[in-house]
């Protein structure tokens, strides 16, 4: 008998389609012609990588209707933001175009010899292992570095969203892509160990929650492999006395209401100043019930339901404990009474240590907000946290923002009057257990590189 993996509309609870789980020989299969591919594909030439990465582009800017359709229906994305993350995706694939080749030119280094340098090349098939959340994006900030640089890509994607795997596993043939360099492996997670104990599966990298992250690093450090991990986060915005507050509860909300709030960089935790922190909560809950919670197909929309409800109710757990142990409700807070993953945004104050609220991630749309007496006590809490991903400050002295960024706050990206957020062009990553590695820009694209020392004596 065949097993399955069937998605489920988010919104309804309907179930959407169901897929034959690959046996061990088709994953097998994937695997060696990826891997076969990879050898005449590493040595094209930069220029006709980049002409297939701009096809994909190109043929993701003619998809982008239906590419936002199938993630509002797979995980309540709401089809303009569905939209912008197809952009997004395209963007990151003509960014590597246009730049692979600096990024990976040789580097000369002076010694004695007649020339010596560093030399970069792929290598061989890459796993990578995704979340749902932001479904197209996650696989294409991975692939769209990995093609340019000459390597070979398997996908294991969330199950919950593997309609978008397929999908974008077609779009890259049809734009030119060696058919089989690049394959989505239609699996569960409890065979993830298996292919990274393929001898061909050269390294890994996961997008994910951090129980998923150390059972893939594990089994990548047995097997002597790279990897790569993209985190949870818990990230910290400060907002100080001389914080713009407009702007700061405004940039703190749509933070925190992007992708319904399930976003590893969302804002999570508002550490505000005692002399704004009433201020501040009455602008930040007055943006966050301004947004429009509603059928993710929506124009109007600005935040759909929660991606699974096993998800949501883990959420509500978090909130209603956070509640028990004496955290304020602000608004929201409470379940509609109404199939699907619903959940409405929420705010929470007074929040201190020992509450889910303050302690863990939580993702979803539900905001934390923490008092602080100063501007040290500020970043005591905001670095009291096991994350590091990314953190914000709020202030209208641009050095003293400068300062705390670059100099105080523990996080992979840290941010002035302004939500954090990925660019292609820019190193992403955490650090503490937020991840190790770095995605996107010149680093992103030497991760899964050899970078060969050569010299000519
Ligand atoms: P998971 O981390 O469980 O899932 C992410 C990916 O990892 C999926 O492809 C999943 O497959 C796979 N996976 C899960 N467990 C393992 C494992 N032991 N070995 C190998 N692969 C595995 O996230 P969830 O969907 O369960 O979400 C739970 C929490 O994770 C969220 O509430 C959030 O805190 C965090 N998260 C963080 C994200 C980020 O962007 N950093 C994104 C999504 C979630 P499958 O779907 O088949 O289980």
């Amino acid at each position: 008998m065949t097993s399955t993996i069937t998605t489920t509309n988010p919104a309804t609870g309907d179930d959407l389609a169901t897929y034959d789980v690959f046996d061990a020989q088709r994953v097998d299969d994937a695997i060696v012609a990826a891997h076969e591919l990879h050898r005449s594909w590493r040595r094209e030439s930069f220029a006709t990588r980049a002409s297939v990465l701009h096809a994909i582009a190109d043929e993701l800017d003619g998809r982008i209707g239906p590419l936002a359709e199938l993630m509002a229906d797979e995980m309540g994305k709401p089809i303009a933001a569905g939209r912008s993350e197809v952009e997004k995706c395209a963007w990151a694939c003509r960014h590597y175009a246009d730049n692979a080749e600096r990024y990976l030119a040789d580097v000369e280094i002076s010694t004695d010899n007649t020339r010596s340098y560093a030399h970069h090349e792929p290598l061989g098939v890459i796993l990578a292992v995704m979340p749902w959340n932001f479904p197209l994006w996650q696989v294409v900030r991975f692939a769209a570095p990995a093609f340019m640089a000459g390597n070979a890509g398997v996908l294991k994607h969330a199950s919950s969203t593997t309609g978008t795997a397929i999908a974008l596993d077609e779009l890259f043939v049809a734009a030119g892509l060696p058919d089989g360099l690049f394959r989505t492996l239609v699996i569960p997670s409890s065979r993830v160990n298996d292919v990274i104990e393929h001898p061909l599966v050269r390294a890994v990298t996961l997008t994910g929650s951090g129980p998923a992250g150390a059972a893939v690093a594990s089994k990548a450090g047995e097997m002597l492999k790279k990897s790569v991990l993209e985190l949870g986060g818990s990230d910290p915005y400060v907002v100080l006395e001389d914080a713009d507050l407009e702007l700061a509860a405004a940039t703190c909300a749509n933070s925190r209401m992007i992708n319904g709030g399930q976003s590893c960089i969302a804002a999570k935790r508002f550490v505000v100043h005692s002399d704004v922190y009433d201020e501040f909560i009455d602008r930040l809950t007055a943006d966050i019930d301004a947004k429009v919670m509603g059928d993710p197909h929506e124009e109007t929309t600005d935040y759909g339901p929660q991606a699974r409800t096993d998800l949501r109710d883990e959420l509500h757990q978090q909130v209603a404990a956070s509640i028990s142990h004496g955290a304020r409700l602000v608004t929201g807070g409470k379940v509609p009474d109404q199939p699907g993953a619903w959940y409405p945004g929420t705010v929470l104050a007074d929040v201190t240590p020992g509450m889910p609220a303050y302690d863990d991630e939580m993702f979803g749309p539900v905001a934390a907000v923490i008092r602080a007496t100063d501007e040290a006590d500020a970043i005591r809490i905001a670095n009291d946290t096991p994350f590091g991903l990314g953190a914000a400050v709020f202030t209208r002295d641009l050095d003293r923002g400068e300062r705390i960024a670059a100099e105080e706050l523990e996080a992979g990206s840290c941010f002035v009057n302004a939500m954090v957020a990925s660019d292609p062009r820019l190193p992403f990553g955490g650090i503490k257990e937020s991840g190790f590695g770095r995605e996107l820009a010149d680093l992103g694209i030497k991760e899964f590189v050899n970078t060969k020392t050569v010299v000519v004596g």
